[in-house]
This record gives C-alpha cells, structure tokens and sequence, in this order.
C-alpha cells in the first residue's frame, strides 16, 4: 500500500529525526507537497509553514504533523498526513483539504498560529498507548483530550555533613521530596495519570544532606473536575493548565457512524487536533493501535499494515460523510 511506503520514505529523511523548523522538516514537507499534486490538490502554504493541499472550497480538513522528537517513531504525526493524502486521492471529486502542521512536538507551534479554521477537522494518529491492543482492536475513536497541568514544588530542608550529621538531626529536602513522589502517584486514580518526571537536588553533592530539592509536576485527566480534584490531591500550584477538551460535532458523528462498534478512548496525549478543538472547530481523532505496548517517540513505536488499511478506509469514509453534512 502506498501509505506504507510513504511512511518509509518519511522515516528515511533524518532518519527519524525532523525537528521543528529543521532542514529535515522542510525536506518532509516538500515531499508530502508533491504527493498532494500527485492527489490533485492545490498546494500552499501559511505564515507559520503548515502546508495546505486543497480541493475545491475546502470547509473540511484532515492532517497531522510531520516533525518528530529526535529519535522519533515512524508513525507519530506521518501516518495522519500520508492516511489524509490517500484519502484525498481517493476522494477525487469531494472539497477538502489536507494539512502538515509544523512543529508540533515543539508546541505545537503551527497549529497554535492557524490564520483560518476550517468547519470540520479529522486526524488519525497511532494511539501512542497500549488500550486498543489491550481490547484487541485496530481503531478507537478519541472522544476527548486529556486536561494537563504542569508545576514544580520546591521542599526546603538544611544542608549538612553526611559524616557527622546524626539522622535524628536532619532535615532532609530529598527525603521530603521521595515522600511527595509517592503521593503523586497515589493521587492518580480513575483513568488520570500524575508524573514527577525532573528533580533537582541541591547542593547535589555525594556528602551532604540535600539542602533543597525541586520536584516537576505533569498531571492530566480525562475531565476537569479529576484535573481539579488531582491538583488539590497532591498540593502544587499549576504554573501552565489546559482544561480537558471534547471531540464533537459532525467529525465525531461521521467516525462513529462509520465505526459503529468501534471503542471510543481519550488521549492522554496532546495533539494538533486539540488546538483546532480549542478554537471551537469540530473536530475529532482516529487512533491506530500501537503495537510493541504502545511504546512511542521511539524507533520501536509500531502500527500494524492492515491496521493502517482499516485506518484509511475508515477516514475515507468519515471524510466523505463530512464534506456533505458540512455542505447541508
Ligand atoms: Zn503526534
């Protein structure tokens, strides 16, 4: 299948690396240009760089991005692009458009700067995640965005000898922080996730009793009032928050009529399709299953061949529902 090699001839520009903005990101956009052409659409692109291959007064959109993390998988935000492109290919006389969004692993930084929206958005991306191959299935419909919320929690003890201090004398800032650790994990119930993923000691020394030490906070929930409740749960005050977002409208109704038994998720991972929501276009997500666990932002993160068909097939189809209930 054609997307199958275009994803291989992605993978092979920076070998899995195409940071924002970078020479390898350009390289892919060039590439995925000339497969619009070749799907008969009218190509160009905005101030931010997102690439816009058009047909016809194109109200509906579907895309993803294809920049990576360095070292990154061969699906994250290419197979979204490449799924779009095909589907437009085949859609030869339906008004749509299809998008490569920049840089969104460093942002995202080109779908935050659209400079028009579209009446609906569709975006297939690999689950990233191990739920569709826990239940067996290929494809899910995300039915929300997770909320997140980002903080750091300083705790201040005393720095002293690691020789000659007694134990019963310490405060220790790092011991306070290990308790902290725990309760963030413990705070997360219910299908919401909390991590302290960086950790700062000072002074950071082999023989001293850490003065200070600074925990990273990143929790994130299915609905705002879990967001809420975690936050207040562990105690932190969030210096950045985004607020859970739903997947609605004429997208959603179009997957799930095309995907009648599919099971429906949300994602625990931010995507393009959150900024388009945010800014009040209907939009919703397909997710492929991940194989190898859901392992992802990896060279071992994996799709399945067919899976991807039935991924195609299905955003095809949803696509050509779409353009006419946006047409009605
Ligand atoms: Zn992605």
């Amino acid at each position: 299948m054609r997307v199958l090699e275009r994803l291989d001839q992605l993978y092979a520009i920076g070998d899995g690396t195409r940071l924002a903005y970078s020479p390898e990101e350009d390289a892919a956009h060039e590439l995925a240009a000339e497969w619009m052409l070749e799907a008969g659409l009218e190509v160009g692109s905005d101030e931010a760089g997102n690439l816009f291959g058009r047909r016809g007064e194109a109200r509906v959109w579907s895309g993803s991005h294809l920049d990576t993390v360095p070292n990154g998988g061969k699906f994250d935000g290419a197979l979204g692009v490449a799924a779009a492109i095909e589907a437009a290919e085949r859609l030869r006389a339906v008004p749509l458009a299809v998008v490569a969004f920049r840089a969104e692993e460093s942002g995202p930084m080109g779908s935050r700067r659209l400079t028009e929206l579209p009446d609906a958005f569709l975006e297939v991306h690999i689950e990233q995640g191990p739920t569709l191959g826990r239940l067996g299935r290929p494809l899910g419909i995300v039915t929300a965005i997770a909320g997140q919320a980002r903080g750091r929690v300083t705790f201040e003890g005393r720095a002293g000898h690691a020789g000659t201090t007694p134990m019963d004398e310490r405060a220790d800032a790092l011991v306070e922080a290990a308790e902290f650790v725990l309760r963030v994990r413990d705070s997360a119930r219910d299908g919401a996730v909390a991590t302290v993923g960086a950790l700062e000691v000072e002074p950071g020394a082999t023989n001293v009793v850490p003065a200070r030490a600074t925990a990273s906070v990143d929790v994130r929930a299915p609905t705002a009032e879990q967001l809420e409740g975690l936050i207040e749960a562990i105690g932190f005050e969030p210096v950045w928050r985004q607020d859970p977002i739903e997947m609605t409208g004429p997208p959603l109704d179009a997957l799930r009529a095309v995907l009648p038994d599919a099971p429906e998720l949300v994602s625990g991972a931010g995507h393009d399709a959150m900024m388009l929501a945010a800014a009040g276009v209907p939009t919703a997500m397909l997710f492929v299953r991940s194989l190898n666990g859901g392992i992802s932002h990896s060279p071992d993160e994996l799709s399945a061949d067919e899976d991807i068909e039935l991924a195609v097939d299905a955003l095809t189809a949803a696509l050509e529902r779409l353009a006419s209930a946006v047409d009605e």
